[in-house]
C-alpha cells in the first residue's frame, strides 16, 4: 500500500462500500488505519449492535446508545475530539455491509 493516510483511508472505503464484505484484508486494513477506534467499530458490527431505526441510525455502546447521522454522532469523544468515532465507524461497516439490525420503530418515540 503507498499514498496518503487520506487515500488509504478513503480507498478502504470505497473498497468496502463496492464489495460490501469485511474480509480479514478490510478488518487489518481498518485496524491499522483505527487502531482502537477500529477495533471497537469491527466488534460492534460483529455484535450486531447497530440498529437502523425508522428514523435515525443507532450504536449501542458498553454504556450508553448514540444516535449516528453521516459523520456526526451523539456522544462526546465526537464532540471534544472531532473527526471519526468508533461509532460512526461502526455505523458505516454496519452499512456498507448490510450488517445491522432493522427496528421498525421511530427511535424519537423511545426517547420519550
Ligand atoms: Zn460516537
Amino acid at each position: 500500500m503507498s499514498g496518503t493516510p487520506e487515500q488509504e483511508e478513503q480507498d478502504l472505503w470505497e473498497t468496502l462500500e463496492r464489495d460490501h464484505i469485511l474480509s480479514i484484508d478490510l478488518q487489518e486494513e481498518i485496524l491499522r488505519i483505527y487502531g482502537e477506534r477500529g477495533r471497537k467499530a469491527i466488534l460492534a458490527v460483529d455484535k450486531c449492535r447497530v440498529k437502523k431505526y425508522l428514523d435515525f441510525l443507532v450504536v449501542v455502546g458498553t454504556s450508553d446508545e448514540y444516535v449516528v447521522e453521516d459523520v456526526f454522532c451523539t456522544c462526546r469523544a465526537q464532540v471534544f475530539h472531532g473527526g471519526s468515532c468508533w461509532h460512526v465507524l461502526a455505523a458505516r461497516i454496519a452499512l456498507a455491509t448490510g450488517r445491522f439490525e432493522e427496528v421498525d420503530e421511530w427511535y424519537i418515540e423511545s426517547l420519550k
